[in-house]
């Protein structure tokens, strides 16, 4: 059995089974008895059982936060808006659930050309603990909408609320062999999945390090990998930007969750002529935030989810120090009295004069914590941005259209965002360039992904 902790005090909030190998055999062996019934199952069918499992997850919304918050750690209000993006990419892939379809043309050479799309049939999903139920919902809303089955496996320290939300669709009537859960750590469930022969695709969402040994190990099986993985977003402040609207931008886009989102804001270039006042907007707003337990009114940041992972928010921050690559604005220390001594809190920690070469700049800082440096022009800022091996999302603040079609073109991103940050509807493709994957979450795009395309030509 596996303990799940919260992050804020340490006390216990359930335990769930520690999978095995066989344990995936066997969910695997399943999910195939379950998928011609599945993939035969009208998309109309399929559809109702998704909008009613939404509709199920949002009257329950409640419940389903308070354990979410229990369990990793963020605040209610953000925990009720994951739930509720849940059930929306549900809603999303039920509305579109038999809208693809396949591709005809005539040729007299070759006859009737006709492309059909199939499900893949058995696909898994390994998932991380910052957004464990969005992330499910990006995972099983397209994998079930094409008429796939599923084996999911949740992080081993956040996989209560995957549970509780996976008893909501088996109540809209979703076979249970259709979508299995299968608890435990990544060294022994998450890589019997990848290495398991009769798994058509693996969709990883975690960290760059993890992603590549799954690919790995996954490789002589030929399954079809979709790795979403870790991301350093920059966020351009242009001199023309908006200054109080990129300053909540800032602090919002980086502090929510806990710092702890794939396509955070991590690292900050502003403009030189804007870049002090931005600053002491940035810190002012910052040291209005109030942290504490996710459960406690009014708290608008809670615990970074584990201790072992503020430590090394930490340390990347001091090696910045230590290095003179620069300094702390605010921030920076580990809490040692009151309650947030009793669980792994870490302060918004605003650094300025950052080199761009600094470790908080050069690895993915998974914490609150806000490097900003100046630019002086347009393209050294891009440039800057770029010189990373991540891809995920960046944004620029402007509203110049000439800096804006200059931006989007060059940024490397898999999302440009511009005036805004950390927005992710589930009507398009999320994903990274570089080292933040392959592949793609949400949109009609995820789905295809799931679907398999047969040539059949006919020679009347
Ligand atoms: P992680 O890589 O430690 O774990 C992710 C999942 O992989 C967990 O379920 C874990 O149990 C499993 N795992 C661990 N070791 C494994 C192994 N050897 N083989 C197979 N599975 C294994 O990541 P994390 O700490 O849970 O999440 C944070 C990371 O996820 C960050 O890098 C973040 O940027 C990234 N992330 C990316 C996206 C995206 O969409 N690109 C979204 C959210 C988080």
């Amino acid at each position: 059995m596996f303990e799940v902790h919260n992050p804020a005090d340490g006390s216990l909030v359930g335990h769930v089974h520690a999978g095995t190998e066989d344990d995936v055999n066997d969910a695997v062996r399943t999910s195939w008895e379950a998928f011609s019934l599945w993939s035969d199952t009208d998309p109309l069918d399929r559809s109702r059982i998704l909008f009613s499992a939404a509709r199920l997850v949002r009257e329950d919304k409640k419940e389903l936060s308070l354990l979410l918050t229990r369990e990793q750690g963020k605040p209610l209000r953000e925990s009720v808006n994951e739930i509720a993006g849940f059930a929306r990419v549900l809603e999303y892939y039920a509305s579109i659930t038999g809208t693809l379809q396949g591709d005809y043309g005539y040729s007299k050479n070759y006859g009737h050309m006709m492309v059909m799309r199939q499900p893949l049939g058995v696909c898994a999903a390994i998932i991380p603990w910052n957004m464990p139920a969005l992330i499910m919902g990006w995972k099983t809303g397209p994998v079930l909408a094409a008429g796939n089955t599923m084996v999911l496996k949740p992080s081993a320290t956040a996989p209560l609320t995957c549970i509780a939300l996976a008893e909501h669709l088996y109540r809209a009537g979703l076979p249970k062999q259709v979508l299995q859960l299968v608890t435990g750590s990544g060294r022994v469930v998450g890589q019997a999945l990848a290495r398991h022969n009769n798994i058509r695709s693996l969709s990883f969402t975690g960290a760059v390090s993890t992603g590549t040994g799954v690919a790995e190990i996954a490789a002589p099986t030929l399954k079809k990998l979709i790795l979403e993985l870790g991301g350093s977003d920059a966020m351009i402040v242009c001199k023309d930007a908006d200054p109080y609207a990129a300053a909540k931008g800032a602090v919002s886009g980086r502090f929510f969750n806990c710092g702890q989102t794939c396509t955070s804001i991590k690292r900050v270039f502003v403009d030189s002529t804007v870049y002090e006042p931005f600053v002491q907007k940035v810190r002012e707003l910052a040291e209005t935030l109030s942290i504490g337990n996710g459960l406690s009114d009014g708290v608008d940041m809670g615990p970074v989810h584990t201790s072992g992972q503020r430590k090394d928010v930490h340390f990347l921050v001091q090696e910045t120090v230590n290095n003179d690559q620069g300094k702390v604005l605010s921030g920076g220390y580990i809490p040692d009295t009151g309650s947030l001594k009793e669980g792994s809190f870490y302060p918004p920690t605003i650094m300025t004069g950052v080199d761009p070469d600094a470790p908080v700049m050069k690895e993915e800082v998974f914490g609150p914590v806000l490097p900003v440096s100046a630019f002086d022009t347009v393209a050294d800022a891009i440039d800057m941005a770029n010189a990373t091996r991540f891809g995920l999302g960046a944004s620029i603040w402007t509203h110049d259209m000439r800096t804006i079609s200059q931006a989007t073109r060059e940024l490397d991103a898999g999302i440009v965002w511009v005036n805004q940050h950390l927005r992710i509807p589930p009507e398009v493709p999320f994903g990274g360039v570089k080292s933040s994957g392959l592949g793609r979450e949400n949109g009609r795009y995820a789905l295809l992904q799931y679907l398999e395309e047969k040539t059949i030509l006919i020679n009347p």
